[in-house]
Parts: structure tokens; sequence; C-alpha cells
């Protein structure tokens, strides 16, 4: 139960996807979380389910 190995991980910028960005003060981009290979949260679902849904 990894980010690392969670459908909602984006692997290029280590970032979670689960949600909406939240926006930015500054710059005015979208952020998401940054999370590292092995954070874990309760919102996890392998992505062995992404390609069954597929
Ligand atoms: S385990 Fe949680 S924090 Fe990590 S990528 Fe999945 S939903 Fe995001």
């Amino acid at each position: 139960m990894e980010c690392g190995h969670c459908r909602f991980y984006q692997t290029r910028e280590s970032e979670c996807r689960r949600y909406a960005p939240s926006p930015a003060e500054g710059d005015k981009k979208a952020h998401w979380p940054t999370v590292a290979h092995d954070d874990w949260c309760g919102e996890f679902v392998p992505r062995e389910e992404q390609r069954q849904v597929a």
C-alpha cells in the first residue's frame, strides 16, 4: 500500500492526483501534493484495478 503502486500516483512529478489540484498563491499554477514512492494514505487504490477497468 504505497504511493508508488497506487493508481493516483503520477510518476514523472511524483505527485498524488487523487483530487483536483489546489490553487497556488503566487504563480497561479495547479499544484498537486508531492509524495514519495513509499508514502501512503487511506485513499490508496492498486494500479491493477485501473488496468481491469480500462
Ligand atoms: S496512496 Fe494516497 S497519497 Fe499516495 S498516491 Fe495514492 S491516493 Fe495519493
